[in-house]
């Protein structure tokens, strides 16, 4: 009896192992299946760790950025939209990690859990994406940055369609250059798409941050006159204005961006309470744009001395700002203190013409009160008809802020952040020159030109 007794429960145990074995495979399967058939050693998929037989990805008005033809991907036709489009697709070989090519692959691929990849090798094709961005817009916004680096990012601040994003330095994806590896200068940190994955000085951009924590917690700020004789005394140091604006009125002061107003309202500000508005404005915090991770600004004045304070108020401190985060703050200005938010896939459809839903527009956080981004919005509109002057943007209704951000031994980036106010255009934009020099002087015509292209192409749909 008794050793029946060990022979059932031993059975007993090899049937509880089995069943532990197939519910662990099972799981791993749901959780890692796509990962395991998405290997660059698939040959159904890849070829030498290439991407090869996917679905096109499609721009807004249809035209095809990137398809597969006989085994091979193939680019548009066009080398200055290849370029333009490259850090938005990404590279078929996964080094631009934030790419659409690399983050919807799945899709792009038409990997599903129960049927594999068997639609892929019935229909040599996968899913077609289509984004929400122009193209033409796109190579606009890269043609006039020029030979500089940095990013330039728009999106319809109402609806949050993205219909521009570049990242310079780039490269032309249908004859990668041979000196890619080996030219450092020229392409430095090429795979980067600076819009998402980028970090830079604010400069005067930050006097938004600024502006906005004083008209939520100075309640006589709009009363208060500045003095401006070129440089002001802040704690045990000297803040240098970049002119001498004699007295200004806070609206005034932004408009003439003077560091002397800016780092005295930082300084009544205190530590805490711009820190506060700060994190409220998302810094400190990585955002997220459908499946890309957005890299974090970063904003910490909790051991700052009264000048580095100053400094801080004005944008010359430790502070360092992600374009797409300065354009999610541009978009709650003009949507009322929440941001729509932004998204880059407007569609997906399988080879047998059928939509795959995907994940549209959500809002995005609440940065301020509605009151607040009314007040702050009248401002921006201020520094474009008072100062930049609207024929700066005709017909655009233009509200924004330059910045130029010094840097040491380096020559300053320009920025220009803003959004028209134009019904028939809503769109915020974000312009980031590295090492551009004056934000007034290179920013601003940067931003005009892709802009009027956007009015331009959102007027024929
Ligand atoms: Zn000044």
């Amino acid at each position: 009896m008794k050793s029946t007794a060990k022979r059932a429960c031993a059975l007993y145990i090899l049937v509880g192992l089995f069943f532990v074995g197939a519910v662990t495979l099972f799981i791993m399967l749901c959780v890692n299946s796509s990962k395991w058939a998405m290997q660059r050693t698939n040959e159904h998929i890849y070829t030498n760790g290439t991407l090869v037989t996917a679905g096109a990805v499609l721009d807004r008005n249809s035209k095809v950025l990137v398809e597969t033809k006989n085994g091979e991907r193939i680019y548009n036709q066009s080398s200055a939209i290849r370029k333009a489009t490259l850090h938005i697709l990404g590279d078929t070989s996964g080094f631009i990690s934030t790419g659409v090519q690399n983050v919807y692959s799945d899709e792009l691929v038409g990997y599903s859990f129960l049927n594999g990849v068997y639609l892929l090798e019935k229909y040599q094709g996968g899913n077609n994406v289509k984004l929400t961005i122009d193209a033409d817009v796109c190579a606009t916004a890269l043609n006039v940055l020029g030979s500089n680096k940095g990013a330039v990012c728009a999106y319809n601040y109402k609806t949050g369609e993205i219909i521009c994003m570049v990242s310079a330095p780039t490269y032309d994806p249908q004859s990668v250059p041979k000196d890619i590896m080996t030219n450092t200068e020229k392409y430095e940190g090429v795979y980067l798409n600076r819009v998402f994955s980028g970090v830079f000085t604010p400069g005067s951009t930050f006097k938004i941050v600024t502006a906005i924590s004083a008209i939520e917690n100075i309640s006589n700020i709009n009363q208060q006159k500045f003095n401006c004789n070129g440089k002001t005394t802040i704690g045990d140091g000297t803040v240098i204005c970049n002119g001498t604006h004699g007295e200004l009125s806070f609206k005034d002061a932004l408009a003439h961006s003077c560091n002397c107003a800016f780092s005295e309202i930082a300084v009544q500000l205190g530590n805490e309470k711009l820190q506060t508005t700060a994190n409220q404005l998302g810094f400190n915090k990585a955002l997220k744009m459908n499946k890309t991770v957005v890299a974090k600004s970063t904003f910490n004045v909790s051991s700052a001395s009264t000048l580095d304070l100053g400094w801080a108020g004005i944008g010359q401190y430790t502070t360092l700002v992600n374009p797409y985060h300065m354009m999610t703050i541009l978009g709650a200005i003009a949507n009322g203190g929440t941001y729509v938010k932004p998204y880059l896939v407007d569609g997906i459809e399988t080879q047998l013409g059928i939509d795959i839903p995907t994940i549209k527009t959500k809002d995005g956080d609440n940065y301020m009160s509605e009151n607040t981004a009314n007040t702050i919005k009248d401002m921006l509109r201020y520094n474009v008809t008072s100062y930049y002057g609207d024929s700066k943007f005709p017909n655009l209704q233009m509200c924004g802020k330059t910045g130029t951000a010094e840097l040491d031994n380096e020559k300053s980036h320009a920025w220009f952040v803003g959004f028209s106010e134009n019904e028939n255009c809503p769109y915020a934009i974000v312009v980031c020159v590295q090492n551009g020099g004056s934000g007034y002087d290179v920013a601003i015509p940067v931003a005009n030109k892709v802009m009027q292209s956007i009015y331009k192409s959102v007027s024929k749909e």
